[in-house]
């Protein structure tokens, strides 16, 4: 399904209950982790309700490419340092062996300087 009315992210995508969002676009979404593991937090999700990566194809490849592209982009944008000091984690859990919570596809991206909170 395109969206699930009872999906977390997509009642975020419909704007149903608040996020700080960092970018909107027609196919993904960026906000901050309500719960963040380290100084820099944020979500990147597409806009279609696709489960996890487990329920990917290669019909996905153009908007899981769109989402790798973006995460620098935006990881600069929210502060985080360039260069090799620099840098940012990228994560996808899968499932619930993968420790997926939230089950709409997402990629956390966390940064900025070390020690964080939780990693
Ligand atoms: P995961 O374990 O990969 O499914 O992670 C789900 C993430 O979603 C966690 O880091 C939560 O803190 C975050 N999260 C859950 N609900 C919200 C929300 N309403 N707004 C922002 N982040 C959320
Ligand atoms: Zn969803």
């Amino acid at each position: 399904m395109a969206s699930d009315p009872n999906c977390i992210f997509c009642k975020i995508i419909r704007n149903e209950i608040p996020s700080k969002k960092l970018f909107e676009d027609e196919d993904l979404i960026a906000f901050e982790d309500i719960r963040p593991a380290a100084p820099i937090h944020f979500l990147i999700v597409p806009k279609l309700h696709i489960v996890s990566l487990q329920q990917t194809d290669l019909s996905h490849q153009n908007l899981l490419g769109k989402m790798m592209v973006l995460a620098n982009t935006l990881a600069l944008k929210a502060g985080c340092r360039p260069g090799p000091q620099g840098g940012f984690r990228v994560v996808i859990n899968n499932g619930e062996d993968g420790g997926q919570e939230v089950n709409h596809l997402h990629m956390h991206i966390m940064g900025g300087p070390r020690p964080w909170l939780r990693a």
